[in-house]
């Protein structure tokens, strides 16, 4: 078949399909539509859609907003706000706990627009991007400076950066690079009544720091309670906050504040935001630190008989300072081995277990 005889698909406009607005968030979707400029579905098409993620979770939304940029997200959140319905950002909606998914909230797709990578500085090592770019845009973006963003879910090719800091995402180089907080240096997000924070790094009791928390508007207000919260709880935090290489699990207090490169004291509300998903406001710009991709690579193979044997193996492997420790079952290579996609030039997998 030539590309001339493909069959044509119509989009609903073209086939000027009428798709109104669910009934009950009519006056919400009016409300969203003369304060946004981005695309407002509310139809039971685009809530169907975004009823479902990468997870078994399934809950129709209000409907789906498609921000243009920082002013479309707050003035998002204020209708939405207005209305007592609830706002949930999204990126790729690759999530596999229900992240993404909620009933009668407002959806914001940052992925449609919101995806530019706004500057590199690679003497800096450092990038600041939309949150909606997709990972692996990013790294091809960032190649001709051998630059790359370290945490590498293995869905990377979709999942963005945005979804990354929502769920503090990191992938197989997690042995050697960590998890995305220790690389989102700054965030610039809206928060839940539309104003927009520049959550960064403020040295505790600087002349900055002393000039943000003297206010009594909002910022002020969370940079004291998330200093008291964490100063008066720091030996609870230190003694249940677990000591795991991947601890992805509730709001980053033991990160929070640290002691940085030039050993002040400081406090960074973007490492709050980070695994946060989406709880704590939308995330609307990020800076990222960087690191340099290796000049040389290298593959080792092991073979085990069982999956208790490879796992026994992996602290030895550890010793060697791998940058990533891959368990495949022989499942994955017999789908391999039996896919059309793999190459047939590609290395003969072993079929059978070498003797030990
Ligand atoms: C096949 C497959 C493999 C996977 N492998 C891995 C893996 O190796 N490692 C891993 O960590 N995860 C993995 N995941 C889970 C998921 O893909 C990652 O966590 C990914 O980083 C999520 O990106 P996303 O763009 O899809 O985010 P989404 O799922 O859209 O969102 C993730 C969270 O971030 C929040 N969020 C999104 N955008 C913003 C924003 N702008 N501001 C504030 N909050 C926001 C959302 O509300 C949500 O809570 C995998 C998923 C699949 C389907």
């Amino acid at each position: 078949m030539t590309p001339d005889d493909s069959p044509r698909t119509w989009s609903a406009q073209e086939l000027d399909v009428e798709r109104p607005d669910a009934a009950e968030y009519r006056d919400l979707a009016a409300d969203l539509r003369s304060r946004v400029d981005g695309r407002v579905a509310f139809d039971e098409y685009a809530r169907v859609l975004y009823a479902t993620d990468g997870s078994i979770y399934g809950a129709q939304p209000a409907g789906v907003v498609f921000p243009t940029d920082t002013g479309d997200v707050r003035a998002a959140v204020e209708a939405a706000t207005d209305h007592g319905v609830p706002v949930l950002p999204r990126g790729t909606g690759s999530s596999l706990a229900g992240q993404t998914v909620g009933p009668g909230c407002v959806v914001l797709d940052v992925s449609r627009h919101m995806d530019d990578v706004l500057s590199v500085d690679p003497d800096a090592e450092r990038a600041r991007v939309q949150p909606g770019v997709v990972q692996d845009d990013l790294d091809d973006r960032l190649a001709e400076h051998g630059l790359k963003f370290a945490p590498d879910p293995a869905s990377s090719n979709r999942a963005t950066v945005g979804g990354g800091i929502g769920n503090n995402s990191t992938g197989a180089h997690s042995v050697r690079y960590g998890i995305t907080d220790a690389y989102t240096e700054a965030v610039t997000a809206v928060l839940s009544d539309g104003s927009v924070i520049e959550a960064r790094e403020v040295v505790l009791d600087s002349p900055e720091w002393d000039d943000l928390v003297s206010g009594d508007g909002r910022e002020a207000e969370i940079y004291r309670t998330v200093r008291a919260v964490v100063e008066d709880n720091a030996d609870e935090i230190e003694a249940r906050y677990p000591d795991l290489k991947r601890c992805v699990s509730g709001y980053n207090l033991d990160r929070v504040v640290y002691e940085n490169d030039a050993g002040e004291r400081v406090l960074n509300l973007a490492k709050l935001f980070v695994g946060a998903e989406g709880t704590l406001g939308v995330v609307v710009e990020a800076e990222l630190s960087l690191v340099t991709v290796p000049e040389e690579t290298a593959l080792a193979l092991y073979c085990f008989e069982d999956l208790v044997d490879a796992m026994r193996m992996v602290p030895v492997a550890l010793e060697y300072e791998p940058s990533a420790v891959e368990l495949m079952d022989d499942e994955v290579f017999r789908l391999a081995a039996e896919s059309d996609a793999t190459p047939s030039t590609s290395i003969r997998f072993p079929t059978a277990p070498r003797p030990r």
